[in-house]
């Protein structure tokens, strides 16, 4: 039998936060009364993105295909498994493209590479050695360090790989911004909190 499990939270995207990628001026033309509302609306699949008239048709694609993804719990069965720490190509990216880091968790590196692939995004996603500890809790057992983000990049030469100098790290891992931009002397920029929001992170950027 599978057990779900408890501490691996997947963080699916609540409506504040969704609703910060809509236009934000609370027309009311689709019909609800603010684009929060909407973002309820649409993350409830009571409407779609695309009945806002002011938001462009790529960010309501995105939109529409977070919506639909799959937010089951992750398995208790897989907890802990770990993945390579090799640099994965999302799409067809380009050495301007974005470098997500993310854990060495099985179960968060394929929720990852699915809400990318789905939405069509093209990005490079580095995992790096967390002991398997999902981001959340490799955070809090102290195992998401700045070292392994700097061990990563090396071993997969990440610096002739990419043109710029820009990290993005999952919102969880905030607290370590600081340690990683001195350690690799790269610009690290803090992503959403829920995974889920990365695409639409990463088009608007
Ligand atoms: S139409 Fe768009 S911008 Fe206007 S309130 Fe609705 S979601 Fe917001």
């Amino acid at each position: 039998m599978v057990v779900e499990q408890e501490m691996a939270g997947i963080y699916p995207p609540d409506a504040e936060d969704f609703g910060s990628y809509l236009p934000g001026t609370d027309c009311g033309v689709c019909g609800l009364g603010n684009c929060v509302e909407f973002a309820e609306a649409v993350l409830s699949k009571k409407s779609a993105p695309h009945a806002c008239p002011e938001l462009p048709a790529d960010v309501a694609n995105v939109m529409a295909a977070i919506v639909v993804l799959d937010k089951s719990p992750i398995p208790y069965n897989i907890m802990m498994e770990q993945v390579d720490c090799r640099l994965i190509e999302i799409g067809r990216p380009t050495a301007d493209d974005p470098l997500l880091v993310t854990c060495n968790f099985l179960g968060t590196v394929q929720i990852m590479q699915r809400i990318l692939e789905k939405t069509d995004s093209h990005a490079f996603l580095l995992p790096i050695f967390t002991h398997g500890y999902s981001v959340d809790n490799a955070v809090h057992e102290r195992m998401f360090k700045a070292i392994d983000v700097w061990k990563s990049m090396q071993e997969n030469d990440v610096a002739n790989k990419i043109d710029h100098q820009r990290i993005i790290i999952p919102g969880l891992a905030e607290s370590q911004k600081n340690a990683i931009r001195q350690l690799t002397r790269w610009e690290v920029v803090v992503g959403p909190v829920s995974g889920f929001l990365v695409p639409l992170f990463i088009l608007k950027k």
